[in-house]
């Protein structure tokens, strides 16, 4: 199950905006949705009503995802496409729970939120936006699975051990290739990638092996942890990759 909230006066457009940018992703015929709307819950309450202004989950009204086939005429969609539609029907049909909430220009927090964290459980809609839609596919599915037994406080070892998981796992059937986690290059070389300078802005060169070992890589332009823009790279081996990523 997929369960989404948003904690925020206004929050039909953070939903609405990742509705829109799932549907990108989806292939001909499929439309997410996400019912009831998330929204904050107002109580009569004094004491609620000051509860509700700040981050907690009681006082917000989840939404659900779903997937409609909205066509049953067979259509020409891009494999990796149909993929998600399948990856991303199997977490909604799942027995466990991936909660997450979803923030879009949040000045506390989408610098602090790198696509998601697992830690505050939270998706900043605003990357998956600016991202080529393969990279926004891909985290995406990363993201949802691995969160779907996140902790009720998450651990370090917890995450790893999920992260871990979701490498393997529907991130790589998405785009078709695993992720090398130890072979990210950062343009300028050397930065580091958990705590990124403030005013930096630096490329993220993440490179997938694909069956056969070519390299299939996501290039990044990121700002501190706010992703501006992504788009992919080829290259013939891990060997050329290292080689010919610019400094
Ligand atoms: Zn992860």
């Amino acid at each position: 199950m997929l369960r989404f909230t948003v904690n925020h006066p206004f929050p039909d457009p953070i939903t609405n905006a990742f509705v829109a940018v799932v549907n990108r992703l989806l292939p001909n015929g499929w439309r997410f949705v996400i019912s009831p709307s998330p929204r904050m819950r107002y109580s009569t309450d004094p004491f609620i009503t000051a509860l509700a202004l700040t981050r907690d989950a009681n006082v917000v009204v989840p939404g659900f995802g779903r997937l409609d086939q909205i066509t049953t005429m067979e259509q020409q969609s891009d494999a990796w496409r149909r993929r998600f539609q399948s990856a991303l029907t199997r977490l909604i049909g799942s027995s466990q729970t991936s909660s997450f909430e979803l923030i879009r220009d949040d000045p506390l927090n989408s610098d602090q939120v790198f696509v998601d964290s697992y830690f505050t459980g939270m998706i900043d809609v605003g990357d998956l936006e600016h991202m080529a839609p393969v990279d926004a596919a891909a985290a995406l599915v990363h993201t949802l699975e691995e969160s779907l037994s996140r902790e009720a406080r998450p651990t370090i070892p917890g995450f790893e051990h999920q992260h871990q998981h979701a490498l393997a796992g529907m991130e790589a059937e998405v785009m078709g290739g695993t992720r090398l986690e130890a072979e990210i290059l950062t343009r300028p070389r050397g930065v580091n990638l958990r705590d990124p300078p403030v005013g930096l802005t630096f490329e993220m060169w993440v490179p997938f092996q694909v069956p056969g070992g070519a390299i299939r890589a996501v290039v990044r332009t990121v700002r501190r942890r706010t992703v501006l823009q992504s788009r992919l790279a080829g290259f013939a081996s891990i060997e050329d990759f290292r080689r010919q990523v610019p400094r």
